[in-house]
């Protein structure tokens, strides 16, 4: 096969379409044309569009086909190359999707679009020449105080940020309009920031965690599972093994959950590693987000922290990935090019030949298995560095006892003594709105969504009604729509309703409510949470509060609605509680104040509580993973989930009866369990099916999806349903 442009008569170009193929086009046009690599971005005409792809090869072309031409090559130097490409021809295999999507879903928007690399320099501060000589003679002050430290050394806008203090800016200005600073581009990488931040001495546990890292990274690719209890200084560990790569001249990628990334854990890695730290998330715009890839692309950005398309970013100089609470999650992409972040960041880790850390309080059930079998090294903090000590756990048996809305006295009770101990409260209740149904009284009627099946959340105390499957959003009705009658009630609890009552019995405090409703940006949780500072408070709010921002005040949480989650179908439930429960519970008691948990349940009882309470996270991830394997299920099974959507039931099931039969052809052992109705049969007005498929043997999954694919592409009924595959699904 021809490898580059010159003795090739066909460019192979990989597009961002639904489609298994790449796409011929011709690629000799002029010297520019020429040029265009193995990795390059393209753009070529489709039908009567224009898109960009990335060239994936070179060969004869199809013979007697006319090829048309490439329209332009976009990248003097290809974008991906070496490990990148090589992992993402990885990941188009396993996810078993069109290479071109996997390529497109691993850029920024930007570069996507076909826009240039864009200029990766950074903004520094230096003294002028007349500000060299004259800021001395300046009056005490902002202005004075900035000049001092400009003159000490240039400094870059991310350090300043971090140890200037905010009010900075206004100085650098005031000093710029007298002429004595000015405003320079510099190259992401030529400045070293100073720490301000000195490390603590580790302990036993850290030290021998860090030198497992360190030996690991001698050694190439190693996977690595920090299972250290909240508060156990797993950040610490990141710290020192990020120093270490940079030391060694390596870049580090860091991959957190979305919650995660707070400016409070950007802060503490500026302070400490005394580079530049690049953060990639979604509240970066377009620009923002292509100029930290294109700086890691070059080498230029050194420590890059960000959420899940994170691992994507470009690593010439890797030495090092983390993921924290690697458990979580939003690492794994519920749509289009379904992968999961941490898979992928042990494939990549294994590809560049440098170690993964995986940390986490809770460790998901997969991570547990691989330490057990050998995959990863264990490495275990069981307990918490420095003062903090662990909570006490108490469940509160609320059977027979009045409630209100859901509180119980007793439960009252201990949040008032908190709150008289000066202490903060976190009320946890994973359900945000007023309440979870509008019910008539009369004669039983519930606002049901009309394009789901699922009852209309009620919001804004009883006013507007909402669906957080579809968005859909309207006024509550004044009167019963069936009866006529005025006996419309909102039923249950969420945290809305919450702060209402809250607010009522504890009117001499504050009542914060933390959710996706009241905090849809992020430094707006900031602002809330600043606000607070150290006096006494309540929180009421959902997952959003089990980790992320730090809260060394708290000293009481209260778990309402546990019992929600106990008795539910999907077998990762008992997981997903178990986890939220133990990442919660290690909110209280963070530093100096000791810490208690009250767990309010109608089922003291249950076994999952029970075994939680007594014998920690990792007693019940033995008995869990005991009761997975006897069952067949991951990780002592491997899962694909073919789903179907369309506006009719018909077409939907019709295509994954087909998909049936293809896939029985391919392999008549695997296990194919449907169709059937997805869990939420209906949602945003789609009929949703799903065949799930199983084995216990990885490689004979996949052997079997590789052979069935183009056959499902080639389906007529694939062209009447909205269809897709998901590997290793989460949600079932
Ligand atoms: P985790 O990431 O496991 O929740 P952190 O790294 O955030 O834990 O550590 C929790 C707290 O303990 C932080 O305030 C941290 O500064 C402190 N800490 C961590 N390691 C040590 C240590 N070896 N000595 C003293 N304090 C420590
Ligand atoms: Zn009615
Ligand atoms: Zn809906």
């Amino acid at each position: 096969m021809p490898a580059s442009a010159t003795d090739a008569s066909a460019c192979q170009v990989a597009l961002p379409l639904p489609l298994p193929q790449a796409f011929d086009y011709l690629p000799a046009q002029g010297a520019a044309l020429r040029a265009a690599a193995i990795g390059s971005r393209v753009r070529v005409p489709f039908g009567n569009r224009e898109l960009v792809g990335i060239v994936t090869g070179f060969g004869p072309g199809q013979d007697g086909a006319q090829l048309r031409p490439l329209l332009g090559v976009l990248d003097p130097e290809p974008l991906f190359h070496g490990e990148l490409l090589q992992s993402l021809r990885w990941l188009a295999r396993y996810t078993h999707a069109p290479l071109g999507e996997v390529l497109a879903t691993a850029l920024p928007a930007a570069l996507r679009r076909g826009e240039p690399l864009p200029d990766t320099h950074a903004w520094a501060w230096q003294l002028s020449e007349a500000g060299r000589t004259g800021w001395a003679r300046l009056r005490a002050g902002r202005p004075r105080q900035l000049a001092e430290r400009l003159h000490a050394r240039t400094c870059d806008e991310d350090t300043l940020d971090a140890q200037a203090g905010t009010g900075w800016r206004s100085a650098a200005r005031a000093l710029a309009q007298r002429g004595l600073a000015e405003r320079i581009a510099i190259p992401a990488n030529a400045l070293a920031a100073i720490p301000t931040a000195q490390a603590p001495v580790a302990n036993a546990e850290q030290r021998a965690a860090i030198d497992a890292v360190r030996a690991a990274s001698r050694a190439g690719f190693a996977s690595l599972l920090l299972d250290g209890v909240t508060g156990s200084g797993k950040t610490e560990v990141y710290l020192q093994a990020i120093a270490d790569c940079l030391a060694r001249g390596r870049q580090a990628l860091v991959l957190v959950p979305e919650i995660g990334l707070t400016p409070q854990m950007l802060a503490r890695f500026r302070a400490r590693l005394g580079v530049p730290v690049h953060a990639l998330h979604s509240g970066l715009n377009d620009n923002e987000r292509a100029r930290v890839w294109t700086a890691a692309w070059r080498g230029e950005a050194r420590v890059i922290v960000g959420t899940r398309s994170a691992v994507f970013t470009p690593l010439p100089d890797a030495g090092l990935i983390v993921v924290d609470e690697e458990h979580d999650g939003s690492y794994k992409q519920l749509d289009g090019i379904r992968y999961h972040a941490r898979d992928f960041a042990l494939v990549r880790g294994k590809a560049l030949g440098v170690p993964v850390l995986l940390g986490s309080a809770t460790p998901s059930l997969e991570s547990l298995h691989n330490a057990r079998n050998g995959r990863h090294a264990h490495l275990r903090l069981p307990h918490r560095a420095g003062v903090a000590r662990p909570p006490v756990v108490r469940v509160l048996d609320v059977r027979k006892r009045p409630l209100q809305a859901g509180l119980s006295p007793e439960l009252l009770a201990s949040v008032r003594g908190a709150l008289a101990g000066d202490g903060q409260v976190l009320v946890f209740k994973n359900r945000r709105g007023y309440a979870p149904v509008l019910l008539c009284h009369d004669c039983g009627w519930s606002a049901q969504c009309r394009r789901c099946d699922a009852p209309m959340t009620v919001h804004g105390a009883g006013r507007r009604l909402q669906c957080h499957h579809c968005g859909a959003r309207q006024a509550a009705p004044p009167a019963c729509p069936d009866c006529g009658g005025l006996a419309l009630q909102p039923q249950g609890v969420g945290t809305e309703r919450l702060e209402e009552i809250l607010a009522e019995a504890f009117s001499q405090v504050p009542v914060l409510r933390v959710d996706r409703g009241s905090t849809r940006r992020r430094d707006a949780l900031e602002a809330l949470l600043d606000g607070l500072g150290d006096q006494p408070g309540i929180l009421v709010g959902t997952q959003m509060l089990a980790k992320g921002h730090d809260l060394p005040h708290l000293t009481l949480v209260a778990v309402v609605g546990v019992d929600e989650g106990l008795f539910s179908a999907d077998f990762r439930a008992g997981e997903k509680l178990a986890q939220l429960l133990v990442q919660v519970a290690g909110r209280a008691g963070r530093a100096h104040k000791p810490g208690e948990v009250v767990l309010q349940t109608h089922h003291p009882g249950h076994p999952l509580l029970q075994t939680l309470v007594h014998g920690g996270y990792h007693a019940f991830a033995d008995a869990e993973l005991a009761q997975r394997e006897e069952a067949g299920f991951p990780p002592f099974a491997h899962l694909a989930l073919l789903r179907a959507e369309a506006k009719q039931s018909e077409p939907a099931h019709a295509f994954l009866q087909a998909a049936k039969t293809a896939l029985r052809d391919a392999d008549p052992q695997l296990e194919l369990h449907g169709p059937l109705p997805a869990p939420m049969p209906r949602r945003a007005g789609y009929q949703r099916a799903q065949l799930l498929l199983s084995s216990p043997d990885r490689r004979a999954l996949h052997a079997a999806l590789e052979a069935a694919m183009p056959r499902l592409y080639a389906l007529p009924e694939s062209r009447k349903t909205r269809w897709s595959l998901d590997v290793d699904p989460l949600d079932l």
